[in-house]
């Protein structure tokens, strides 16, 4: 065992988390964070945040994370850098596993965030990390003057291609469709910037390399079939992310998706048991809104504790 009954454990280190670690630790609750291995979230592999209110400049994601965590930790937020392996919400106090180590809390906030979705197609899984990469922040300056693809058309595929161009000799992005969720201002600026090329109706239908990495890939046209082949040497896939629940094993409610569905306010459906940000949300999944969640879901779970008492 662990330690003593906690009232919150904290799973997840993102905005979200942060923000409930902050509101939990002010709310003098002595919350504990396992904030994974990876601390910090999808914040961590982003570059300039330009859309988080108070940042005229805009902020470096990193940078974000870090100052959210010391905020929160000046409050008495205690983070353990851990992954959660498992937990048991089938009676209070929960039971959450982390590293061998037992600890049990009276409610859980679960703050996991999503992680990227890869392609699956035909020779991706040899060339992962040998040219295929879905984290252009981690793996951008190693294409030096190199042509380089982008799989997507949301606002990820636009702020990894327009990223890249730093590095790159040229960027295409790849879009299957001719429709782009990408937002209009990074459409445009990726569209209008002279490295990058858009080529519509196009999908990767194999990745092509040789003994010193990718070489290319071929593209199929999914309205007639047709193929084509494209050289680059990196490609990055920017075509979302899924929720990440695998340590629940399936005891919270989810969509058929794997969103954690709230079933009161922020609380899921175990009774105790709390969820913000991307773990949760499709729709809006900004760094503002999951922030803004973790902070509903620290009210909540204060309220609740109280409630129980
Ligand atoms: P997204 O908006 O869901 O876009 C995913 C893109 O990938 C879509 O264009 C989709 O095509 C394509 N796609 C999905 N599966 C595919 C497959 N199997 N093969 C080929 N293409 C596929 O995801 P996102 O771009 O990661 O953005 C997610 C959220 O984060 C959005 O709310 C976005 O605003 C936000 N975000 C914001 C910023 C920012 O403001 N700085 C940056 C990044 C992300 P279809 O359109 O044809 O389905």
């Amino acid at each position: 065992m662990g330690e003593d009954v906690r009232s919150v454990i904290i799973v997840g280190s993102g905005p979200a988390g942060y923000t409930a670690g902050l509101y939990a630790a002010r709310a003098l609750l002595e919350p504990l964070m396992f904030a994974g291995y990876m601390s910090g979230g999808q914040l961590m592999l982003t570059s300039d945040v330009e859309n988080f209110p108070g940042y005229p400049q805009g902020v470096e994601g990193p940078a974000m994370m870090i100052h959210m965590r010391e905020q929160a930790e000046r409050f008495g937020l205690e983070v353990q850098d851990k992954n959660v392996e498992r937990v048991d919400l089938s009676e209070r106090p929960f039971r959450v596993w982390v590293e061998g180590d037992e600890f049990r809390a009276d409610s859980l906030i679960i703050c996991t965030g999503a992680e990227a979705i890869w392609l699956g197609a035909e020779g991706e899984d040899e060339q992962k990390g040998r040219g295929i990469s879905t984290c252009a922040t981690c793996d951008g300056a190693f294409f030096r003057d190199e042509e380089i693809i982008v799989i997507g058309g949301g606002d990820s595929a636009m702020e990894e291609a327009t990223f890249l161009t730093r590095f790159a000799s040229k960027v295409t992005i790849i879009h299957r469709r001719d429709v782009f969720r990408a937002s209009k201002v990074m459409y445009e600026r990726a569209s209008k910037h002279p490295k990058i090329d858009i080529l519509t109706f196009r999908q990767v239908k194999k990745w092509l390399a040789n003994q010193d990495g990718l070489t290319g890939a071929i593209l199929e046209d999914p309205r007639d079939g047709s193929v084509e082949e494209i050289s680059c040497s990196g490609a990055f896939i920017a075509i979302g992310h899924k929720p990440i629940t695998d340590f629940l094993e399936g005891q919270l409610e989810t969509d058929e998706e794997g969103y954690i569905i709230h079933s009161s306010n922020t609380m899921a459906s175990v009774p105790g048991v709390f969820a913000a940000g991307d773990v949760v949300d499709k729709r809006y999944r900004q760094a503002i809104t999951a922030a803004g969640m973790g902070c509903q879901a620290a009210i909540d779970a204060e309220r609740w504790l109280e409630d129980q008492h």
